[in-house]
């Protein structure tokens, strides 16, 4: 499932062939993904210039100069093909029509977005730009962790009273936003706190410690992802999966990367997801 800094990789990727460029034309080839798409959708969006591309949470957001914003969440499954355009060094030629091919943005440039989702549990809006912030998907999200309104102060006063585990606090969208399962792991680790750890049971300093971990994790992935634009060359022009190196996640069994530390990577199920920890390193 893409997290944060997948979807800011395919906003990048997506951005030079959108960004300027008027849709041309909007191919809508069911009714719904996750959701129904909204009211004459097509016609909503033939015509109208993209002024640019911005991402709240996990949600790419495309203003267009209709007053109205394009909202695009991946979902689950959710992939994005850029094609007609260079993307990095690589061009990718319009693909062959396929299966699940839900929505197809011509743009005029050229270039062709092709959004595909074997399982819809992604989803399109178009939401008025001025009231945006009120969308029902948005309104409840929490600050952006790589932002300005996501600090120590406020994340120590967030989680002074939370009984949860800190790993279901850090993944409560309303605290901070867009952060999944995958980075949380890999955050807890680096601040050496275990996932099972009650949030108000932990000390502020060690909440604060959180946050400048949260923004190393994430701008890492992010810079990952930008190296995988540049080096674009999956055959199908698919975007925003690229090769992570993690410490922990998905490393069960295999030995912990701390220096002199002879544990094994230990991995134990919270609400239905896998938590993946050192048992020596983590407290
Ligand atoms: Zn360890």
């Amino acid at each position: 499932m893409p997290e944060l800094p997948e979807v800011e990789t395919v906003k990048a990727g997506i951005a030079p062939a959108m960004e300027g460029q008027i849709i041309a034309q909007a191919d809508i080839n069911r009714p719904d993904l996750r959701w129904p798409f909204p009211e004459n959708m097509s016609a909503r969006l033939t015509g109208k210039r993209v002024l640019g591309l911005r991402r709240r949470s996990k949600y790419i957001l495309a203003d267009l100069d209709s007053g109205e914003t394009l909202l695009i969440h991946l979902g689950m499954s959710g992939r994005m093909l850029v094609s007609g355009v260079k993307v990095g060094e690589f061009h990718h030629p319009h693909p062959v029509p396929a299966k699940h091919d839900h929505v197809v943005l011509h743009m005029d440039n050229g270039a062709r977005i092709t959004f595909n989702d074997a399982r819809r549990f992604g989803a399109m809006d178009l939401l008025d730009t001025a009231t945006q912030e009120d969308h029902w998907l948005i309104r409840d999200i929490g600050p952006e962790p790589l932002g300005n309104a996501f600090d120590e102060t406020y994340l120590v006063e967030r989680l002074k009273r939370k009984n949860s585990p800190i790993k279901s606090a850090l993944l409560d969208q309303g605290i901070v936003a867009g952060l999944g399962n995958i980075y949380v792991c890999e955050v807890l680790f680096r601040t050496g706190i275990h996932p099972t750890r009650k949030a108000s049971q932990i000390s502020a300093k060690r909440i604060a410690s959180l946050v400048p971990v949260i923004r190393e994790v994430l701008s890492e992935a992010i810079a990952a992802g930008g190296s995988s634009l540049r080096d674009y060359r999956q055959s199908d022009g698919e975007l925003g999966y690229f090769q992570h190196v993690f410490q922990v996640y998905d490393q069960e069994g295999k030995p912990c990367v701390t220096d002199g530390c002879k544990k094994t990577i230990q991995r134990i199920v919270q609400s239905g997801r896998s938590s993946f920890f050192c048992p020596q390193c983590q407290r």
